[in-house]
């Protein structure tokens, strides 16, 4: 672990509510493809972790410092992170989206000018919106959770979620009244983070695992446990 050299038990931090990644189902359990994935490569190679439920930015946060050994949260392989982790191999992909509430009309960016718009603090989506925000005029306001984020747009208190777009379209299908007006263009692929240089061998058993998991078929059943075929 991460503090630890006797254990062998890996400290993995993730989000909190981040579905289908990760996220408390009706029955109060913790689950999502993230969690899924996580403990069938942890089985397939036989290596023993603890999940800590910190939330994006606090994950990232503690790994940095050294508090867990990897993070699995959705978390996107951008050139800029890859200078200070090492990633796995990607395992999903998936654009940002802008998401309002459909009875505000508004259906185009350039609707979102003089108005505030809700991210996560940490984010590719974050960092979209800022990309984005002198261009069509709005306001960014950060928050640490995606529901959090979800519920500002919906009480009214800011015009859009900067949200990747698998996470809030599953939202969406599931019943939450918003919807999705745009997406960015570039996408980005989701991997396994640890810090640079630290954790060679979990990388590599992770990549050992999802591709077993790929060629036994588990990561299509994983995948399609939460998002159907
Ligand atoms: N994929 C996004 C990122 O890496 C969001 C991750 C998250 O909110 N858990 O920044």
């Amino acid at each position: 672990g991460a503090d630890s050299t006797a254990s062998e038990k890996y400290i993995i931090g993730t989000d909190t509510t981040f579905a289908p990644f990760e996220f408390e189902n009706d029955e109060g359990d913790f689950v999502g493809i993230d969690i899924d994935l996580l403990a069938a490569i942890a089985e397939d190679q036989g290596f023993e972790y603890e999940l800590r439920t910190l939330g994006f930015n606090a994950a990232v946060t503690a790994l940095e410092a050294g508090q867990v050994d990897g993070v699995i949260a959705g978390m996107s392989i951008t050139e800029e992170r890859e200078q200070k982790y090492d990633f796995s191999n990607p395992y999903y992909s998936t654009k940002t989206g802008v998401a309002v509430d459909p009875k505000k009309g508004i259906s185009d960016l350039s609707e979102l000018k003089g108005q505030q718009i809700a991210v996560k603090t940490g984010t590719t989506g974050a960092e979209y919106a800022e990309s984005i925000k002198d261009e069509y005029g709005f306001d960014v306001k950060y928050v640490e959770d995606s529901a959090t984020m979800y519920q500002d747009v919906l009480t009214g208190n800011s015009a859009a979620a900067f949200e990747d777009y698998a996470v809030i379209q599953y939202e969406i299908t599931r019943g939450m009244g918003l919807e999705v007006i745009s997406q960015s263009e570039e996408g980005g692929q989701y991997g396994f983070a640890t810090l640079k240089g630290k954790q060679a061998d979990l990388v590599e058993k992770f990549n050992a695992g999802l591709e077993n998991l790929k060629e036994s078929g588990k990561y299509d059943e994983i995948i399609s446990t939460y998002l159907g075929e």
